[in-house]
Formats: structure tokens, sequence, C-alpha cells
């Protein structure tokens, strides 16, 4: 093991959610990363928040991101036209790589309220045409990092000695962390990724000058200081308010491409984008189940 101290990582800015309201699918969204600015949080293309209950996410196409979704609250039904359904409860997360393109829907289970978070992460060009993959990552199934009033559950990358089972494309550190009021615990970050810790409930400090931020803002991340010769890994030090804390930490390595995006679509160009129109018409998706 290096003695070498861990760089701190510093903290580039904090936002606020955005409320969008309810629309014809959802009772409420919240924008948290907002969509049409990639490369401010490369890989990452956006992250929603969204309560609904009735309605929901009917069947739609994905082609050339990763959707990675996590439920919150209540219970959210997903199916796919290759055959795919499932029912994720409380803290539970589904991992889709939509790479060439599918059909699914995403919808509360019994129509009951179900509040959940769902990021978009980037594939690069040489992924964007994968097969389509579906990961369950199931609350009590993820490792879990326990440090005094801290409990780290990894779904993707690691904290501490916990290493989280998602298989990437793009390598990317997901993490719900729950923090006893005043407990702390340094969350290691890839020095060659960037990203951001949702706060979810609570308050705290983050980083290596103190940065607070509550419930309903997101901790960006600084890019590592470290060097280009410096350590794989820096640290982003995470300390609980008051209230307790309870964070999803998202850092990821940026894909650097250009990015051409329409609705559920994310490709290079718009000639792409075209294709991928056509090729959801023309039955390369698969169809959509009718039952
Ligand atoms: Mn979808």
């Amino acid at each position: 093991m290096s003695t070498q101290t861990p760089t701190a990582r510093r903290v580039a800015a904090v936002t606020d959610r955005r409320i969008a309201g309810p629309d014809a699918q959802v009772d409420n969204k919240a924008l948290v990363l907002e969509p049409g600015k990639p490369a401010r949080h490369d890989p990452f293309l956006l992250l929603a928040e969204d309560w609904f209950s009735t309605v929901g996410f009917d069947w739609h196409p994905h082609r050339g991101q990763e959707t990675v979704t996590l439920v919150l609250e209540g219970r959210a039904e997903h199916r796919d036209n290759r055959g795919g359904h499932g029912v994720l409860g409380p803290g539970d997360a589904q991992w889709m790589t939509a790479g060439r393109g599918l059909f699914h829907a995403e919808k509360a289970y019994r129509g009951e309220p179900v509040h959940l978070l769902q990021l978009w992460i980037n594939l690069p060009a040489a992924h964007k045409m994968d097969e389509p993959r579906y990961q369950d990552l199931r609350a009590d199934a993820m490792p879990v990092r326990r440090e005094a009033g801290v409990e780290v559950r990894v779904f993707s990358g690691r904290s501490g000695d916990a290493v989280g089972p998602a298989a990437n494309v793009v390598p990317v550190t997901m993490a719900d962390a729950t923090l006893a009021p005043g407990a702390a615990y340094a969350q290691e970050v890839p020095a060659d990724q960037n990203g951001f810790a949702y706060v979810i409930a609570g308050s705290g400090r983050f980083g290596a000058d103190r940065t607070p931020a509550a419930a309903g803002q997101a901790v960006h991340l600084a890019p590592a200081d470290t060097g280009a010769d410096g350590p794989a890994y820096d640290v982003l030090d995470i300390e609980a308010g008051d209230d307790g804390l309870r964070i999803v930490l998202w850092t990821g390595r940026p894909v650097r491409e250009p990015v051409a995006h329409y609705g559920p679509f994310v490709m290079n160009t718009r000639r792409e984008l075209e294709q991928a129109v056509a090729d959801m018409q023309s039955g390369a998706f698969g169809e959509i189940p009718t039952t």
C-alpha cells in the first residue's frame, strides 16, 4: 500500500434540481442533470427524478445509451420486448444498456405511487450498436461498506473493500450512501472520472473545501488534480449534517465524443439519428408486445 495521502477532490458547483411539474406521464418530475448539455456532465446525459402512479412510461424505444433506474419509494414494474419483466422495490436498481435498440415500458406496480431516479449514460460510438442488456441490481444483493455511522451500498465501481457487480461499458461508480448525523467517510473516485453526488435526504459537507449541500441538490465534482503520473484514485470527503445524509454518488469516465440526441436516441451524428428512426420503423428494434 502507498503511504501517500490521497488527494482530496474539490467541488466545482452545487446545483438545485429543477421541478418541471406534472405531465401526461408523471405526477411530478424534477431534472437534476438537465438534458442538452452533454459536455458539462460527460459521460452522463441527464438525471431525472420522477413521481408517477397510474400512467408512467408506456412502450417506447431507446438506442445508443444506458439508462440506470434507482427506486427510492414504492415499486416500479418493467417490461421489454425481449421477454424481460421485473418489479423493483425501494433501493433496487436496474441498469439497461439500450445498445442498438429495443422497446420497453416503465410503470408503477399496480398503479401505486412510485418515486425513482433515472440516469442516462452515454455509450461510445464503438458500443452504440451493442446487443441490448439488462442488469437487475437488487439492494439486498449489493456489497455494503460499513464504518461508524456509515453504510455505502455499491452497485458499480468501489467504495473501500466493497466492489459493485454491475458490468460497465463506460467505467462508472454508483454508490448509495446513508450517514448518521455527524458521520463521515472518504469515497474513492478514480482520477479519470467526473460526476456528482445527488442529495436524497438530509444535508452534509463535501470535498476539500467542505462545501455544503442539502436534499434536492447535486454536488458536482471538479476534475482530479492528481496529474497524469499521480495516483489512480483521489477521495471525496463526505460528512453528514445534524439531520443525517443520504446521497447517490455517480462518477464516470468521460466519453468525449460529439452527441446527437433526439428523444430516446443518443448517437454521434444527425445521420445516425435518422437511421435509428428508420431502423425502428422497419422493425429492427423488434415489435411492441400486444398483450
Ligand atoms: Mn425508457
